[in-house]
């Protein structure tokens, strides 16, 4: 029958975590039921041909069917405020997530990372860090591997990404160290304000042992410190104990207490938001008991991932950047800021795409400072351009091919044209990477 029995779990939404869960719970025996509001959700070929025996449930959730497990296991893509999901746990059924499935099972330490803006970036890079000193590191979560499919009895430390959503339904994650790297508005078309986004991210810290707090932003810090330990990053403000940064002549160093460590030249990601990323995971790898040598080591090397501020190509003097991952406003405000103060002349920015539901006004005030025009396509444009107001012409067109084309014939000699589109790819893209491909693309047949 439909109504699962025994030891009744049901994974709500699909795609690679609601697999990854379906396959842990299928190994310790469970009856699982798979629920997806979608048609076709992504990994349901997949789901059919590992596990033929689970049923799956396409199309508007069954009140019913939700109230009939002894829990739900919802993935980050689905919200629990859905009716029938709060319906279900009304009724006694409990609602959680697979990083809550996670931890209960993790055997090594856990280092966690969340924040509005730069988790990709610090998570991969702190999961270098642990690799060039030797340690069996498992790295994924919100970001590439879901937390279920990494768990390893050989693996050392756990370096895992999580997002506000999959924060909602865990209790307890118990890391070694955790941080929020910061704080802006993003989701506000899931969340009913900014503080509910906040809470959901104050979760990491639940059980933790080191909070690395970033000074640059007061709503990095813990709400409720109980035990905790916190340790503190910043830029330009060394202190004891403390990873920062510190002028000498012309030179700037990354520091540890007074003691510089590496020029910022050095270090292979580059703007100032990617030196706050780097305090980040020193921070939380010093706190792991990575070495210090290997951290170094890496930050020389490791020159981030692909669609974060990534230089594509230089045209007749004009720098190509594709940010396609710059999927919320301060991601964009950072990005500007970064280019417009190195380049050489203006920004030529590209935004675009489904909003969730942002304010676009912080925009205003670099867009003023660094920006030659903007030019945007997708759902949302309307929307940014009347945020905008006047702070910079304006550009509509009708697709990020179109856009390049524009910001070719309008781009001087120094400028840079970055597309960083403040918004979701969802409206015209699969996801992020595929509109950076396209980018990309384009740029190069420029
Ligand atoms: P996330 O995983 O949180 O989306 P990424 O590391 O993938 O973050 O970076 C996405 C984009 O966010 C970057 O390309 C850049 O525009 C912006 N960004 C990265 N780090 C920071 C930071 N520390 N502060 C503000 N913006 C940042």
């Amino acid at each position: 029958s439909l109504i699962a029995t025994d030891n009744r779990s049901i994974v709500v939404g699909l795609g690679i975590t609601g697999l990854s869960c379906v396959r842990y719970l299928k190994s310790k025996g469970h009856q699982v039921v798979v629920v997806d509001s979608r048609e076709n959700p992504p990994g349901i070929d997949a789901c059919r041909y590992e596990f033929p025996d689970v049923h799956i449930e396409c199309g508007a959730f069954n009140v019913e069917l939700l109230a009939s497990a002894t829990q739900l296991i919802v993935s980050p893509g689905v919200s629990i405020a859905e009716p029938s999901i709060q319906e279900a746990k009304c009724r006694g059924v409990d609602v959680r997530g697979d990083v809550d499935i996670f931890r209960e099972l993790v055997k090594a330490p856990i280092v966690a990372i969340t924040g509005s803006n730069g988790k990709s970036t610090v998570t991969t890079l702190l999961a270098e860090m642990a690799k060039q000193a030797g340690i069996n590191v498992a790295v994924g979560g919100n970001l590439g591997i879901p937390v279920l499919d990494l768990l390893d009895d050989s693996v050392e430390l756990y370096v895992v990404e999580l997002s506000s959503f999959q924060l909602e339904t865990t209790q307890q994650l118990n890391a070694l160290a955790a941080t929020i790297l910061n704080i802006s508005e993003d989701h506000m078309d899931r969340y009913p304000n900014k503080l509910a986004y906040l809470q959901a991210k104050q979760k990491v810290f639940q059980g933790c042992r080191y909070v690395i707090v970033n000074e640059d932003d007061v709503l990095s810090e813990p709400l409720l410190a109980q035990g905790m330990e916190p340790v503190r990053f910043g830029v330009g403000k060394p202190d004891i104990r403390k990873f920062s940064t510190i002028s000498e002549g012309d030179d700037c160093f990354i520091c540890y207490g007074f003691e510089s460590l590496i020029n910022v030249n050095d270090v292979a990601i580059k703007g100032t938001h990617n030196i706050s990323n780097a305090l980040a995971a020193l921070s939380l790898g010093h706190a792991a008991g990575i070495g210090m040598d290997a951290m170094l080591e890496t930050l020389r090397h490791y020159t981030g991932l692909a669609h974060r501020c990534q230089w594509v190509r230089r045209i007749d003097g004009v720098d190509y950047i594709n940010d396609s991952k710059g999927t919320n406003v301060g991601a964009t405000v950072t990005a500007v800021e970064s280019f417009g103060q190195t380049s050489a002349g203006k920004v030529v920015l590209i935004a675009g795409g489904e909003g969730k539901g942002a304010d676009f006004s912080p925009l205003r005030e670099v867009i003023s400072a660094y920006g030659r025009v903007v030019i945007l396509f997708g759902r949302d444009a309307d929307k940014i351009k009347s945020d905008l107001a006047d702070a910079a012409q304006v550009i509509r067109v009708n697709s990020l091919a179109e856009a390049v084309k524009e910001a070719q014939k309008i781009a001087q000699t120094g400028d840079t044209v970055l597309m960083s589109p403040a918004c979701a790819s969802f409206d015209m893209f699969r996801n992020f990477e595929a509109r950076g491909d396209v980018f990309v693309n384009v740029v190069e047949q420029l």
